[in-house]
Order: structure tokens, then C-alpha cells, then sequence
């Protein structure tokens, strides 16, 4: 049995152990809330820090090696020339999304292995990172086209109006959720649902004020004015 006096404030390796938790592992051992130097917490037990099983958080344990990101130069040498002046990857391209963005495969210093071809570019043009919330859009509107000219930095706003714009977008009776009503999970499926099916019918039939039946669903009134207007749960007759 390790007393809490011999090992509590100690360090080993990353890990600096705060207090003895009242959880056990499944053989017994108590486990210790320890703190990377990063400063991520994790219980461990005695003999993993001793016999040094982790060494630090997962983050910190584990050495990336990072392979060279490729430059401008060798992108754009991957690429054939268009009438349009489009530069078309020779590269794979994406199949996640049916627009199929050209994409290159490097390890980088997050761990990320695929990355979109025309973020690299924009990035390079740029001279700077792009956040999450940057998006490289395309003025010829070609996916597979990786000419810095085509390029330019929108963000989450923009980009879907842009490609609204060029009517790229799914809208009205092309939508994901009128082609395939059955993939949107809806009312008591949704898993944020407050109300049932059953609730919503009641709610809609009753003549009592929204006020007195949101207290009684423990609901917002916004919420019953919503069902009752048929703004949520409007597929349900
Ligand atoms: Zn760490
Ligand atoms: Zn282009």
C-alpha cells in the first residue's frame, strides 16, 4: 500500500500527482489525480508512475514525426494547365464530398495527414495560416483547380453564399433533407427533444395558456408558442 505522504507533489516523468481519488482500477490499485506540465489532468494509479507506463498526457507522450509539407513550387508542378487556366491536380481528390476537392497527404505538427490542396496554396499566397473559420474558395469555381490566381480566402458567411451564388448549393427540393427525409433524425429522435409526439399533440390541442404549459413541461414558453405556431415539430400533423 503506497501512503498518500510518499508520493503526493511528487513528479514522475510529466506528471506531478495531486491527491489520491477515492476510484480504484480493476485490480484495486488507487488511482491518483495526476497533472501533465502541459496541464492536462488524468487519474493513474501508483504503478503506472513508477514503473513509468506514461510518461506524460497523451499528447505530450507521443513524439509526431512531422514529414515536410510540400512547397508551392512542387504543388503547382503536380498540376496540368486548362484552357481555362485552371491548374488541374494530378493528385487524389477528395471523396468525402461529391465536389472532390484535390487534397495531398503529409503528416504535419497536429497530426493531420490529409490536407486540401487549395488551403496549402491560398495558405502560401497568403503568407500566413488559415483559422478553422477560413475557407479557400474557388473564382472559377473548379474544386480540382489549384491556380493561386482562382483562389480566395472567404469565411463560413461568404463561402456558402458564394456558392449559392453559383447555384452549387443543395436548396429547396434538392436539399439532404427532402431527398432523404428518413437521414434527418427528427422530434423524439433528434436527441435534444424536450417533448414527445404525444406531449406536442396535448400541447397543440390544449386551450390552456403557453405560459402555464411550459411550467407544466418544464419547458420554455418559446418552445410551446413554437409547437403551437407548427414552427418545431411542423411535420407532425
Ligand atoms: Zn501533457
Ligand atoms: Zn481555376
Amino acid at each position: 500500500m503506497t501512503k498518500a505522504a510518499e508520493i503526493l507533489g511528487q513528479k514522475f516523468g510529466k506528471w506531478l500527482v495531486l491527491e489520491k481519488t477515492h476510484k480504484r482500477d480493476s485490480r484495486g490499485q488507487i488511482v491518483w489525480r495526476c497533472k501533465c506540465e502541459c496541464g492536462r489532468e488524468r487519474g493513474i494509479t501508483y504503478n503506472q508512475l513508477k514503473f513509468k507506463r506514461t510518461v506524460g498526457c497523451f499528447r505530450c507522450n507521443r513524439r509526431r514525426p512531422v514529414s515536410p509539407r510540400p512547397t508551392l513550387n512542387e504543388l503547382i508542378d503536380n498540376s496540368t494547365q486548362s484552357e481555362t487556366d485552371c491548374f488541374i491536380w494530378k493528385g487524389s481528390f477528395s471523396r468525402h464530398d461529391k465536389w472532390g476537392y484535390a487534397i495531398v497527404y503529409f503528416k504535419d505538427e497536429r497530426g493531420r495527414i490529409t490536407h486540401k490542396v487549395s488551403r496549402l496554396i491560398l495558405e502560401e499566397k497568403l503568407k500566413c495560416c488559415l483559422l478553422k473559420s477560413g475557407f479557400a474558395c474557388h473564382t472559377c469555381d473548379n474544386p480540382k483547380c489549384i491556380n493561386p490566381e482562382h483562389l480566395f480566402l472567404g469565411d463560413a458567411v461568404l463561402n456558402p453564399k458564394d456558392a449559392a451564388k453559383k447555384g452549387r448549393m443543395a436548396r429547396g427540393e434538392n436539399h439532404g433533407s427532402r431527398l432523404h427525409p428518413e437521414r434527418v433524425p427528427r422530434g423524439e429522435n433528434s436527441g435534444r427533444a424536450m417533448l414527445t409526439e404525444k406531449d406536442v399533440k396535448i400541447i397543440r390541442d390544449s386551450p390552456l395558456p403557453s405560459r402555464l404549459l411550459a411550467k407544466n413541461y418544464g419547458v420554455g414558453k418559446s418552445t410551446i408558442q413554437a409547437v403551437k405556431n407548427r414552427e418545431s415539430w411542423a411535420w407532425l400533423k
